[in-house]
């Protein structure tokens, strides 16, 4: 797919989404500690992107040790932070135009699994631009990871976002693969280093809080119908499950993902007793380099 240049309207709108993200971020990131609730904090970003009239891309992922992504709270969830590393993870839009971007929270004493995945993305970014192969990038990634004696998440990678669209191409992996690929100028990116002291590789959890909708069908099932009509409302971005209101939610999800007409996100991970950190940020690849959106979250910047 080619990408001509952004329209100015659809850049500003980048920037906002990413200007409200950083101030959503660095806010959580100091709430992220023990004792606190998971469910507070999530509720907490969700509610300040909203007062700025903003959108979510997607739920404030908090992915606790050896979880990775897509872990967010339930509705009523009273579970609390720990000793714990957590990889805070939020997505914003405006006008549906996305920024996405995570920092990883450290309370284990594993300072140096943190640095990792910040330093790979800063080793990213300064790679990134436009004619760049993305496994020049993600070969960046890879090095700065294992020369911390740790390894990168393999099957876990950064994507391409486009409008009400959080993930799409060009993949951006965390090894040095894919040569074949290039960045080009009007792609907006999203790039993702995953660091870890387990195998590289995570697998799909039980939990699955995150949803999205798949495609439009008519079910039978009033309950089922009555979710689709909000689920609807989220314009094909993904949403949590905490987010439907009424009660049998999670019946009528469950419904929806038989006909096929949402899908689930299970939570990803690594072995247990295993650490995973995460860094990322969102750049726009113009003519003769990038812009960051979500400057202002990691220290490099
Ligand atoms: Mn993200
Ligand atoms: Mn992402």
């Amino acid at each position: 797919m080619s990408h001509g240049p952004l329209d100015d309207d659809a850049v500003e709108s980048y920037r906002e989404a990413g200007a409200v993200l950083v101030e959503a971020m660095n806010e959580a990131r100091d709430m992220v500690e023990p004792g606190r609730s998971q469910l507070e904090v999530a509720e907490w970003v969700e509610d300040f992107v909203r007062e700025q009239g903003a959108g979510l891309a997607f739920p404030v992922n908090l992915s606790v040790d050896a979880e990775a992504s897509h872990a967010t709270p339930g509705r009523d969830d009273d579970a609390t932070f720990g000793e714990e590393m957590v990889c805070l993870d939020i997505g914003v839009h405006v006008d549906g135009y996305i920024a996405d971007a995570a920092v990883t929270v450290d309370h284990t004493g594993t300072t140096e699994l943190v640095e990792a995945a910040e330093m790979a993305l800063e080793a990213a970014v300064d790679e990134a631009g436009p004619g760049v192969p993305v496994g020049v990038v993600g070969n960046a990634i890879e090095e700065v990871i294992r020369g911390y004696g740790y390894t990168p998440v393999l099957n876990l990678s950064g994507h391409g976002v486009e409008r009400y669209d959080a993930h799409t191409e060009p993949n951006v992996p965390n090894r040095g693969v894919d040569r074949s690929v290039a960045l080009e100028p009007g792609q907006v990116v999203a790039i993702e280093p995953f660091a870890t002291d387990g195998r590289g590789k995570v697998g799909e959890g039980t939990d699955e809080e995150i949803y999205e909708l798949e495609r439009q069908r008519s079910v039978r099932d009033r309950r089922a119908r009555q979710a689709l009509e909000e689920i609807e409302t989220f314009e094909g971005l993904p949403f949590a499950a905490r987010w439907l209101s009424g009660d049998r939610v999670g019946m009528a999800l469950r419904r929806l993902k038989q006909a096929n007409v949402v899908k689930g996100y299970p939570v990803l991970k690594e072995a247990d007793d295993t650490l995973v950190s995460q860094a990322e940020h969102t750049l726009v690849i113009t003519d003769d380099g990038v812009e960051v959106t979500t400057e202002g979250i990691h220290g490099f910047d």
